[in-house]
């Protein structure tokens, strides 16, 4: 054994990257990379972190301060996750220990997991010492309960173990406690599980010749190519195809991991796969325990029984094995981003970097390709498989567009419907079908405004307008939660009664109940659906068939099969296609094309009407003839044109503080330079959307850099860290690639 000093980096659950120990001389065998340790830091304080790294030098010019003890008795991160940690750290610009803080389940931690005991109970004694009946009974119940359970060919005397809570159904528990002081039974525990998986019962599915020969194509390319990217439309059977890869995967004995954007979308799936799977399937999501976060978590890293996590964004960061294949369910989504708090990565990249890292393959899925991954498959990139054909020949739904404006003006509309609008709606309800209407935006109305001097009002602290919700009666901010009474006179002019603008969900139910009193509706977006259960219970009415009209925010455009839906009304296409972002017209296309794939299913074609006020915008007749091939030109064109991603990528600086002139100071000095660097622009600082959140102002850039150019974030970092140590209240948020 070496006598001389070794030194470890330990990375802490703080915004930083982690500090260096000596690990003394009794510690030295224990400690491993990816032990968790305990540490002192500052005068007072001690943390528990991971060794990210060991080394013989001693840091120059530091004291180190000594480990105080390994935590865990063999290390709790591996080596290849310590390299996702260190690109993701670089990469989004971001502290070791701000991934820490994501990666590992809170319980280990702070090393307060503790496995799940379950107690048995076991006959040592003589069952004559049996005092009384009740005493008697118990026993006899142990006898039953001990019984072998393979009569014919096993040995005789192997006895079932017996669970204390199973003993104690219908017995006395002074009994068994008397039992138990005399020795007649002995009470042990063993580590038991807080998974549960379902019975395994179904079997995998039989591909039809289209979803085989895309298989074949896809299994061909993975020949060549790590990425692969499935663009099938609406029905085609994707998930049966995924379901097939997972099968081919687990047959060589290796993992898998399925990202999904949302929970809410697991539901299904997860019964699915777990009927399939039984418990080599778990599900990894914000819905789990913590307990059951951190068994997975050791499972994996034991290599135990688990082969498919079916997750969400962090399950990029577990443990893996043997990881073969790696599926990104609906690849274009948004919600795979994370905002808040760092590291605010892309769990789409950040998997298919970690794939690269472990080898594993990657099948990207979706209906409606992200922009950045139909370049990537056009530049051969990826490897890129089509399907056109909807299971059963289901076929695409018929799309009539109508000018809202011109409806307008011809009196042609009933509140937010369009005449033509009610008349297909009722001949779908007569039939005996259902319908969705699809309004992107909550609330009752998006805002409300003064008739007389057009007065919006605004929150106090966000420079946003307020959100009027009728249930609350209240105008509320949807950035900062502050809220006000509705102003019965305009705080501006004194004029009375302040007008509604724009609708939202609640508003169209509020009309259907005018025009279809004797219809059942609902709404479906994020105020009635705080629950998982509530989510459930309004997807649950509306597949039976209890309800018949179902009216939502982009939840219903999402992976929802329904069998029943004869038509879709989308009824304002305009406040998507306005946004002000760049990719306003890429989500406009994902959100209408995946809505209307929930019309006409099984067979009967299905209706969509589209209201807009903007007939010739290119997107609507993309839209119309399920076109994608136009809308990826056009506006792959546009982003060429303007310098976005795919050609550039961005890096969002905000800048905020409670002074307007240090906020703008800072901002404008780090853009300028940063401009000077190679291969960068730089646009701004401008004041951020919401100029103003929580009583910060906020200053904010985009650079934009060709290539990944691992100095521009460097030097940002640099930056920031030099202005923050001159402003103490001074925050800086980078968010790489956003959304
Ligand atoms: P996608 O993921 O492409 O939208 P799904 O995989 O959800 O499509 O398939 C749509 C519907 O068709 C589902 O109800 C699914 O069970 C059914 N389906 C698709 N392919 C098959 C198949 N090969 N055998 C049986 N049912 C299938
Ligand atoms: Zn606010």
């Amino acid at each position: 054994m070496s006598h001389s000093p070794i030194y470890a980096h330990v990375v802490l659950p703080l915004p930083v990257n982690g500090y260096t120990y000596a690990v003394p001389l009794h510690l030295q065998e224990k400690v491993q990379v990816g032990s968790l340790v305990q540490v002192p830091l500052g005068k007072t304080k001690h943390y528990l972190g991971i060794v990210s790294a060991l080394q013989k030098e001693a840091p120059q010019g530091v004291q180190c301060k000594a480990v105080m003890q390994v935590v865990s008795a063999y290390p709790m991160v591996t080596a290849q996750q310590l390299q996702l940690w260190n690109w993701m750290a670089s990469y989004y610009c971001c502290t070791l220990g701000d991934v820490f803080k994501a990666a590992i389940p809170t319980l280990l931690q702070h090393d307060t997991y503790k496995p799940k005991q379950v107690v048995y109970v076991k006959l040592v004694g003589d069952e004559a010492a049996a005092k009384n009946a009740q005493q008697r009974v118990l026993l006899q119940r142990y006898q039953q309960l001990s019984m072998p359970m393979v009569a014919a060919g096993a040995e005789g005397d192997v006895q079932e173990p017996v669970l204390k809570s199973e003993l104690l159904e219908g017995c006395s528990l002074s009994a068994f406690q008397t039992l138990v002081k005399h020795g007649v039974l002995v009470c042990y525990e063993q580590e038991s599980t807080r998974l549960v998986a379902l019975e395994q019962q179904q079997t995998w599915p039989t591909l039809t010749s289209n979803q085989q020969e895309a298989l074949q194509q896809m299994n061909n390319l993975f020949q060549q190519r790590d990425i692969v990217l499935l663009h099938g439309v609406t029905s085609s059977g994707k998930t049966e195809i995924y379901l097939q890869k997972i099968q081919e995967t687990l047959q060589k004995g290796q993992q898998v991991l399925y990202l999904v954007p949302e929970i809410a979308l697991t539901a299904q799936l997860e019964q699915r796969l777990s009927r399939v799977l039984g418990n080599k399937m778990v599900a990894y999501h914000s819905g789990i325990t913590d307990n059951q976060r951190a068994e997975i978590y050791l499972n994996l890293l034991q290599n135990k029984q688990i082969q498919v996590v079916l997750g969400t964004r962090s399950a990029v960061f577990l443990p893996f094995q043997q990881l073969g294949l790696v599926i990104i369910d609906e690849e274009h989504e948004p919600s795979y981003k994370q905002y808040e708090p760092a590291p605010r990565y892309h769990a789409k990249n950040a998997t298919l970097m970690m794939a690269q890292m472990v080898g594993a393959k990657c099948l990207l899925g979706s209906a409606t390709p992200s922009v950045e991954s139909y370049y990537w498959a056009q530049q051969d990139k990826y490897g890129y498989v089509s399907l056109t054909q909807r299971y059963g020949n289901a076929l695409l739904p018929r799309i009539e567009v109508i000018d809202r404006q011109d409806a307008f003006r011809k009196n042609r509309m009933k509140d937010m419907f369009s005449w033509f609008l009610v008349e297909k709606m009722t001949e779908v309800l007569e039939a005996g079908q259902q319908i969705i209407l699809f309004q992107n935006r909550r609330g009752f109305s998006s805002y409300v405004e003064c008739p007389q001097c057009n007065y919006i009002p605004k929150c106090q602290h966000c420079d946003v307008s307020l959100t009027y919700h009728k249930k609350l009666d209240k105008l509320v901010c949807h950035y900062c939660g502050y809220s006000i009474p509705v102003p019965q006179k305009c705080p501006s002019c004194g004029a009375e009664g302040v007008k509604d603008r724009g609708f939202g969900t609640e508003k169209i139910l509020e009309a259907l109940q005018k025009h279809f009193p004797q219809v059942q509706a609902e709404r479906l977006d994020i105020d009635v659906t705080h629950t998982r259960a509530q989510y459930e219970g309004v997807l649950n009415r509306f597949a039976s068939g209890q309800t018949q009209i179902l009216v939502g925010t982009q939840m219903v455009a999402k992976g929802l099969d329904f069998d029943n839906v004869g038509l879709v009304g989308i009824l304002n296409a305009d406040n998507m296609m306005n946004f002000p972002d760049f990719r306003a017209a890429e989500r406009a296309f994902q959100l209408m094309l995946q809505v209307s794939g929930r019309a006409g299913r099984r067979g009967k074609q299905g209706w969509v009407v589209l209201q807009t006020a903007q007939p010739n915008h290119y997107l609507i007749p993309a839209v119309m003839e399920h076109n994608t091939e136009v809308f990826y030109q056009n506006e792959l064109q546009e982003r060429y044109d303007c310098e976005f991603p795919p050609f550039v990528r961005l890096i969002e600086v905000q800048v905020k503080h409670k002074e307007l002139a240090v906020a703008s100071n800072v901002a404008r000095q780090m853009a300028s330079a940063l401009a000077v660097e190679a291969n960068v622009s730089v646009l701004g600082p401008n004041n951020a959307l919401i100029s103003r959140v929580q009583n910060l102002y906020v200053k904010q850039f985009l650079v934009k850099i060709k290539g990944n150019n691992q100095a521009v974030r460097m030097r940002l970092m640099q930056l920031a860290a030099q202005y923050k140590k001159q402003h103490s209240t001074l925050q800086i948020v980078m968010d790489v690639d956003p959304m």
